[in-house]
């Protein structure tokens, strides 16, 4: 078995019941009592899961890249608020040659029940494992070993709140033992990506009688625009030509709020349907939850998928279709 670093970020694992401080990182791995893998602990921050900033992941991923690749496997301990955006981000910039764990708890360590060690205890497992290489980053919690691109956070206390819409786990530890049955057929980006800090990327989240005013507010602000959209892909007839504009300048991706399943193309027509939004030149993205689709649209543009002169719409979409399931790059 390998060895594993630990990154601690902070979140519920590491709260105190008194008080808003966080416990340090070796009081959270002293809560697994004596583990049998080798652990280099980094304390790395100790903040509520929703105070992590862009500038927090650029440095975290940027150290997990260089820990995979001087032969260590990584386990990143933070909350859950966060936890599938975190996954997604180092997903999208970090080869997983070492596996790459993150895992994090929903009780406190002084309520009765607390699920954070047992949680540790299995993400080291799989990070410590050479068969749990090359399968992309990771969520392990529950007992599930989840895929970052899938991974959601599905309600806001059950221990086992972490689900894959339209996917399922890629695997379960059983028995203090990794057990994967099912392998993504393709990694999550074509090439790991970059991440600028400074890229400036909305998400606007649609709800009826919406007249545009939060989209008026774009403005020359961003960099990109996701917007996400009722049902398969819709909008109020009275914003398509906004957003049709705001095409014309920044990349404006199309998502779904409903949770789960992906934004259409040719089912429904006529205004505001997801056909006439895709004419109009915004791009679908496909299977990805919003949340999602915005990081992954924030390393398409840092990358190099804007120039001064406008956007590669082509090389967005093909970015976006290529998580859509047909496997095709
Ligand atoms: N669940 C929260 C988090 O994601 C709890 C906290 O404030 O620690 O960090």
């Amino acid at each position: 078995m390998g060895r594993v670093t630990v990154f601690t970020l902070g979140g519920t694992i590491s709260a105190r019941g008194g008080d808003a401080s966080r416990m340090t990182g070796a009081e959270v791995l002293a809560g697994l009592g004596a583990p049998d893998t080798d652990i280099e602990l980094r304390d790395f921050r100790r903040l509520p899961s929703s105070s992590l900033s862009f500038d927090d992941l650029a440095a975290l991923a940027h150290e997990v890249r260089e820990t995979v690749a001087a032969g260590s496997g990584v386990v990143v301990v933070q909350g859950t608020d966060t936890l599938e955006e975190t996954a997604f981000l180092l997903d999208l910039l970090c080869e997983t040659g070492e596996p790459v764990v993150v895992t994090g708890a929903m009780r406190r360590p002084d309520l009765p029940g607390a699920d954070g060690p047992a949680n540790l205890a299995a993400a080291l497992t799989v990070a410590a494992d050479p068969r749990c290489r090359d399968l992309g980053v990771l969520v392990v919690l529950a007992d599930e070993i989840h895929a970052a691109r899938h991974v959601r956070k599905s309600h806001t206390t059950s221990v086992t709140t972490f689900a894959s819409p339209g996917a399922g786990p890629l695997g379960t530890v059983v028995e203090g033992e990794p057990r994967i049955l099912l392998r993504p057929t393709t990694t999550t980006a074509l090439h790991p990506l970059s991440f600028d800090p400074a890229v400036r990327v909305a998400l606007l989240t649609l709800t009826l009688g919406d007249r545009g005013e939060l989209l008026e507010a774009i403005d020359s602000r961003y960099d990109g625009l996701v917007v996400a959209a009722f049902g398969a892909g819709h909008v109020p007839t009275w914003l398509v030509e906004p957003l049709e504009h705001l095409a014309t300048r920044v990349p404006v991706v199309l998502a779904s709020r409903t949770g789960a399943g992906a934004t259409l193309t040719h089912t429904y027509r006529g205004p505001g349907s997801e056909h006439d939004l895709l004419h109009r030149g915004l791009i679908p993205a496909g299977p990805l939850d919003p949340a999602k689709a915005r990081l992954l649209l924030h390393a398409l543009l840092s990358t190099g998928a804007k120039s001064p002169t406008g956007y590669d719409r082509p090389g967005i979409t093909a970015a976006f279709a290529h998580l859509n399931g047909t496997g095709l790059a």
